[in-house]
């Protein structure tokens, strides 16, 4: 498997009824949003989102847990850290994790669901009602310990404190404007990730909140079924109102973005480099991090795929902004990175080291191109800073997709 050398951490979300079976198997895991009814699986949409979410996901990505509030005391939950992954994503509808009086589930004990929500602060299948001992999570990946940090990392010296330097860029807007924007798997900056370390060996020195339970570890199932074997372009699936069908409608055209946007993670994940060099040529840049779905702005304004490049000095040279779309690249795709382009500079350039001028190539992806589809003129920007920054923004780069059955993979072409 490819290596390589990407500063990336995720903050995936626990709660009290799987953190600690979490931590005693090593493992992490995300929820399954598929339908189910009458024993039978269909896929959604937002199972190829989070199967996107979770292509971020590499041997040596960082990972601190986050957990939320059920009815514990602000002292009592936060930010936990920190563990590396181990291998990669896979789905595991069979083992359930027992770390009792909880547990981390495959399945609904009572009627076989993939499926739970929690109703009133209590888990509960989706499908049969049937009250659970914890969440329904098939979706995993294996773990080990970087640092056992003893305390819990509360809100308010996470966000609000100004003590320390920097902020949460990527988190405060899923945070702020929480229900719907919470993600289970949550990839942040580099500079991100040095602030939880930071505040974690703080709250640990100064004693602070409550101490984070360290259960004895307890061994963990084989790994069973890789994600990346859902990016199957010669074989049908039961998908949500479609029957059993190909990944791709009649036309070519996918039948979810978010089925592009788990090929273009995934092809990050695998070789970062050979993906931007389809889309760019890079010289003397390399790929420093990447992620799908990067929040911005406080409206809600993301980055469908956002990846940093940095120069052969170490300092951050370039942020690729990519958004896909399932069908044409219109006007508005390409206008859409013009408006938000100071912002986006902002998040990649604020807390970093970086080359000056900073450039953002914009890329879009789809299906086809708009007849008014009309990439904009390159300008450039300051941003005021202590010192100073220029920012130049490129003219976008269109491509299309088509699927490659043969090589079970999608091909990308230059349009513009
Ligand atoms: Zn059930």
């Amino acid at each position: 498997m490819y290596t390589h050398n990407i500063d990336k951490s995720v903050v995936l979300v626990v709660d009290k009824y799987s953190q600690e079976a979490h931590i005693a198997y090593s493992t992490a895991g995300v929820k399954y949003p598929v339908q189910y009814s009458r024993a039978k699986i269909e896929y959604t949409k937002e199972f190829f989102s989070i199967l996107a979410d979770l292509s971020n996901v590499q041997s040596g990505v960082g990972v601190f847990f986050y957990r939320r509030r059920i009815d514990e005391p602000s002292t009592g939950r936060g930010f936990v850290g920190e563990w590396q992954a181990q291998g990669e994503p896979y789905e595991d509808t069979l083992n359930d994790l027992v770390y009792e009086p909880y547990a981390i589930l495959g399945k609904c004990p009572n009627c076989g669901s993939p499926v739970s929500e929690l109703q009133e602060g209590v888990p509960r299948c989706r499908t049969c009602e049937a009250g659970l001992k914890g969440h329904i999570l098939p979706l995993r990946f294996a773990l080990t310990s970087v640092n056992a940090y003893s305390r819990y990392l509360d809100d308010n010296t996470a966000y609000i404190d100004l003590t320390d330097s920097g902020r949460l860029s990527t988190l405060i807007f899923r945070k702020i404007y929480g229900a719907g924007r919470e993600r289970s798997v949550n990839p942040i900056l580099p500079e991100e990730s040095a602030k939880l370390r930071r505040l974690l060996a703080r709250v640990e020195q100064e004693n602070r909140n409550q101490l984070v339970s360290r259960p004895p570890s307890k061994a963990m199932p084989a790994s069973l079924k890789p994600i990346r074997a859902y990016l199957d372009f010669q074989n049908t699936f039961p998908i949500s109102g479609r029957g059993d069908s190909y990944l791709y409608a009649d036309d070519g055209s996918l039948i979810f973005e978010t089925v592009l946007e788990f090929w273009i993670v995934q092809k990050l994940g695998e070789n970062p480099m050979q993906l931007v060099n389809q889309l760019i040529s890079l010289k003397e840049e390399t790929v420093e991090w990447f992620s799908n779905q990067v929040l911005f702005g406080i409206g809600g304004e993301k980055s469908d795929v956002l990846v940093l490049t940095r120069d052969a000095a170490g300092l951050r040279k370039r942020a690729i902004v990519i958004e896909l779309k399932k069908d044409a690249v219109n006007n508005d795709t390409l206008s859409q990175v013009k408006t938000y382009a100071y912002w986006i500079a902002q998040l990649a350039t604020a807390q970093a080291q970086t080359t000056s001028p900073f450039l953002i190539t914009p890329v879009a992806v789809g299906h086809r191109v708009a007849r008014n589809a009309q990439p904009f003129e390159p300008f450039s920007f300051e941003i005021p800073y202590a010192q100073s920054l220029e920012v130049r923004v490129e003219s976008p780069r269109v491509y299309t997709y088509a699927v490659d059955t043969a090589a079970n993979t999608l091909r990308l072409s230059r349009v513009r």
